[in-house]
């Protein structure tokens, strides 16, 4: 059954904000929390990445700062970009008697003071840096009862649990709190026993399971010809490349490479000051360059619909992350392409990362991959067996074509319109929902 958002009941001026952003159809998640929140209940939401999750806890919390003036709500998420990225989500949609205050660290706390002087009732910051607003007693949050944490799942993994623990210290213990995790293992499940009333469950789709029009690739390889074989990647496709790797270091180091190959690239970590953070992200959006090369911390909930696809040029630290990273295409109904340049020491990583998609080995792994120098997942239901699929080149559900040496994209026509190549982008797929125009 397809509904519009005017079935929501939602404020008329809200509405009007919606329709002038061309969201017409609410997505899957949206039709299953609005409805919960707006009763004002506590939701615990599980949604693939590029879903529309930001709208789907926004529109109840903007609903509820309307209803509520004196109210304040808190939205808090793991990395700066993303807190950056929601409010300016959310922006378009927000009355104008709704003021938004940005609280994430690395950013001056002359700029935030001046935010907190105007007396905000919407707050969108880190962890860290609120609790520090808290603690100076430059925040209050007496008022705050709606509260979003989202990708908590990765706030708890970056250690933000006892900043979490604290700033629920400052709020009223009679509020509504929606909690977003792309996966739920079991800490979640017991932090929404500790923080929420009841939660009513809502997922989309699984977590385990990356959006299906993200076409997955494997390439064999070895270390030494790794890199080339990324530069055949690269020159095989077109559109913009997020590129992951292992380490800082490495992202600088990869790009800088890239860069004496005559492609334009720029790296991001953990570690650049946040104004650069902030520049490398908008030359990104905006197409001045063309690869990306990110740690996972960095490249947490990008929401860029131009980027086609997502190289692993190191496999993530644990099978999770590799559903985050290849979100990072296909946003909003777009197809995308992820692939991995697998080298014998990855058997371990990528049989775990099979695993958790499908509940079973890759049947298509070379038995020369079966034992791992070293390279498995520990402690995150990672690699303990041995694995004894023949290599048959392309896996049994026929998802994965495994690929020696050359990487098979065959992809779209060559570009057109005096664009360079790897700006033209794919058409979108519709299946989904009808996704608005790139900002
Ligand atoms: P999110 O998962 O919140 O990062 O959203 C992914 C993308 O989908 C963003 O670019 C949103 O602006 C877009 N989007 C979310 N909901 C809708 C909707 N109902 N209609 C059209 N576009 C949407």
């Amino acid at each position: 059954m397809s509904q519009d958002f005017n079935g929501f009941g939602l404020p008329a001026k809200l509405l009007q904000s919606l329709a002038r952003m061309k969201y017409d159809t609410p997505t899957p998640i949206q039709l299953q929390t609005i409805p919960l929140a707006l009763e004002g209940k506590d939701v615990l939401g599980s949604a693939q990445t590029g879903t529309g999750k930001t709208a789907a806890f926004g529109i109840p919390l903007i609903v509820h700062l309307m209803n509520n003036p004196a109210s304040t709500a808190l939205i808090m998420t793991p990395t700066r970009e993303l807190a950056a990225q929601v409010r300016a989500a959310l922006e378009p949609m927000l009355p104008f008697d709704v003021k938004a205050a940005l609280l994430i660290g690395g950013e001056s706390m002359p700029k935030q003071f001046s935010q907190l002087n105007q007396k905000p009732n919407l707050i969108i910051g880190t962890p860290g840096r609120i609790t520090d607003h808290l603690m100076r007693g430059t925040l209050k949050l007496e008022r705050a009862d709606f509260m979003v944490l989202d990708e908590t799942d990765r706030m708890l993994d970056m250690g933000f649990g006892i900043q979490i623990d604290k700033v629920l210290t400052f709020m009223p213990k009679q509020r509504q709190t929606l909690l977003f995790s792309a996966t739920m293992p079991a800490n979640i499940i017991k932090l929404s026993g500790k923080y929420m009333h009841k939660p009513e469950r809502v997922a989309v789709g699984s977590t385990t399971t990356p959006a299906a029009n993200i076409h997955q690739e494997l390439v064999h390889t070895t270390d030494t010809d790794k890199y080339t074989q990324l530069l055949a990647q690269l020159d095989q496709r077109k559109g913009s490349v997020i590129i992951f790797v292992k380490t800082k270091f490495g992202t600088e180091k990869l790009a800088k490479r890239l860069i004496a190959s005559d492609h334009k690239a720029d790296a991001i970590h953990g570690d650049l000051q946040q104004r650069r953070r902030d520049r490398v992200i908008r030359n990104f959006r905006d197409q001045r360059y063309r690869i990306l090369v990110a740690t996972d911390v960095a490249a947490r909930g990008l929401d860029i619909p131009h980027i086609e696809h997502v190289i692993n040029f190191d496999l993530p630290q644990c099978p999770e992350d590799y559903i985050h990273r290849i979100g990072r295409t296909a946003r909003a109904g777009a197809d995308g392409c992820a692939v991995n340049l697998l080298t014998p020491a990855d058997g371990a990583k990528w049989k775990a990362i099979h695993r958790l998609m499908h509940g079973k080995d890759d049947p298509s792994m070379p038995a020369s991959y079966a034992k791992p120098s070293g390279g498995g997942y520990k402690g995150r239901g990672g690699y303990k067996g041995k694995n004894t699929g023949p290599f048959k080149g392309k896996s049994a559900d026929g998802r994965f074509k495994a690929k020696s040496g050359e990487g098979g994209y065959k992809g779209k026509p060559a570009a057109d319109g005096g664009k360079p190549a790897w700006k033209v982008n794919k058409p979108r797929n519709k299946a989904n929902f009808k996704p608005k125009k790139a900002a």
